[in-house]
């Protein structure tokens, strides 16, 4: 039998927040291991579709903000690190009633952390955005803080600035089983058996599989991304001239990025769709039906949109109050350092992959962090997560 490969630290996933940690691992001078069971970037889990949205105003929960301040300095890192251009600034517009939850939750976002935002009635964003249709009751709250991230690239970035660091990044090599030995962790994939006193466990929608231990509530959410055709519409739909938008609707949220690109303006629904167990039982062709909600959305608050150009399935992990989990976890083993994972990103995680991949450092090698993820604590759920 061949002796086990040893690490400082075995990372188990790559996509958003697995590259992450292993770029800020290796930076922070550890041997690091990174195995993912694809390449990444794939479009298997929840990393890829063009396009993600970075904001500031935080309607989810004040806490968020900080840190997404700080994401947005690890991005422009990563620009400089690997000479690739991954976020593209472009304003933000959050549509909805007045009255409703989503505006009441940015405006004490906006006014706890201070931060510069435009209020819109229905006329001005008609005025402005000449693609809206708003009833007369909706307002729209506009932030310059925010932009679009080239998801792929991103991921390539965080993984390509880990090799670079001196990390060993590892694709196409699935993880089969992870146990506890003493003091160290025993990680077995496909190929090899390797060896660690630390793990980091970032598998998305896989994660509940390889923490079974822990039984952690969370579920997969198949989400399906549209483009429609902006045809001789294309320039009201360019960047400088319509902003990423949320919208909460009496039929769901939904959200958008302008034209970027040939395949026209991306629109999709936030959740509103089955929460499942199984990611590989999630079916990735797309059908007609699949565009029925976001066509209903688009016809009433954007209407002469043209044909649906491409669509695409991706996988949220949700938790139960749609925070994330980020924590450290008591090991089966008394004398094995505790299990550090970031899960359950609940479809709003991707922003926020440099500074989890701080963070995720900072558990691993100091055991407690100085950012507030008090949020994201795994006892929440009342799980046996010591
Ligand atoms: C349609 C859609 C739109 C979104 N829009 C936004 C947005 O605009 N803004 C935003 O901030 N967020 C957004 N999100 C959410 C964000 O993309 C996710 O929160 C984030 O990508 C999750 O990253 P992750 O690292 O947890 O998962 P992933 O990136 O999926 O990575 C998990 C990795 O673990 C690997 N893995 C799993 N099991 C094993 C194993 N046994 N062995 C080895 N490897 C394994 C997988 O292969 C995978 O590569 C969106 C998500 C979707 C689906």
């Amino acid at each position: 039998m061949t002796a086990a490969k040893c690490y400082d630290v075995i990372v188990i996933g790559l996509g958003a927040m697995g590259g992450a940690a292993c770029w800020r691992l290796a930076q922070r001078g550890c041997r690091v291991l990174g195995l993912d069971q694809f390449t990444p970037p794939h479009t298997l889990g929840s990393s890829h579709g063009r396009s993600r949205i970075i904001r500031t105003a935080y309607y989810e929960h004040p806490a968020y903000v900080p840190l997404v301040q700080r994401a947005f300095e690890g991005w422009y890192e990563l620009e400089q690190l690997t000479g690739r251009h991954l976020l593209t600034a472009c304003p933000c517009l959050s549509l909805g009633p007045a009255d409703g939850p989503m505006m009441d939750s940015l405006q004490q976002s906006i006014r706890y952390h201070q931060l510069h935002a435009e209020v819109l009635s229905s006329d001005e964003i008609r005025r402005r955005y000449p693609p809206w249709q708003l009833p007369e009751h909706y307002q729209g709250i506009l932030e310059n803080q925010a932009g679009i991230l080239a998801v792929e690239d991103c991921i390539w970035a965080q993984l390509t600035a880990a090799r670079t660091a001196g990390a060993d990044v590892h694709t196409d090599e699935p993880v089969h089983h992870w146990h506890a030995n003493g003091s160290a962790y025993i990680v077995r994939t496909a190929l090899q058996t390797y060896s660690a006193p630390s793990v980091v466990i970032t598998a998305g929608a896989w994660a509940t599989r390889l923490l079974a231990h822990w039984r952690l509530p969370l579920k997969v959410m198949r989400q399906v991304m549209l483009w429609f055709d902006v045809g001789p519409r294309r320039r009201d739909f360019r960047r400088d001239r319509f902003p990423i938008f949320i919208a909460e609707t009496p039929t769901g949220d939904f959200y958008g990025l302008p034209a970027l690109d040939s395949l026209g303006l991306k629109v999709a629904q936030h959740y509103g769709a089955p929460e499942l167990a199984d990611p590989d039982a999630v079916c990735r062709q797309t059908t007609p039906e699949d565009a029925v909600p976001v066509r209903h959305f688009v016809d009433q608050f954007l209407p002469g949109l043209g044909a649906v150009s491409h669509m695409q399935v991706c996988l949220y992990t949700v938790s139960p109050d749609r925070h994330f989990v980020v924590d450290r976890l008591a090991s089966p083993s008394a004398s094995a350092s505790p299990v550090v994972i970031a899960a359950g990103f609940s479809g709003h995680g991707f922003k926020f992959a440099p500074v989890i991949g701080e963070i995720l450092a900072d558990l691993t090698l100091n055991g407690t962090t100085a950012w507030n993820i008090h949020l994201f604590r795994a006892e929440r759920f009342n799980s046996p997560c010591g």
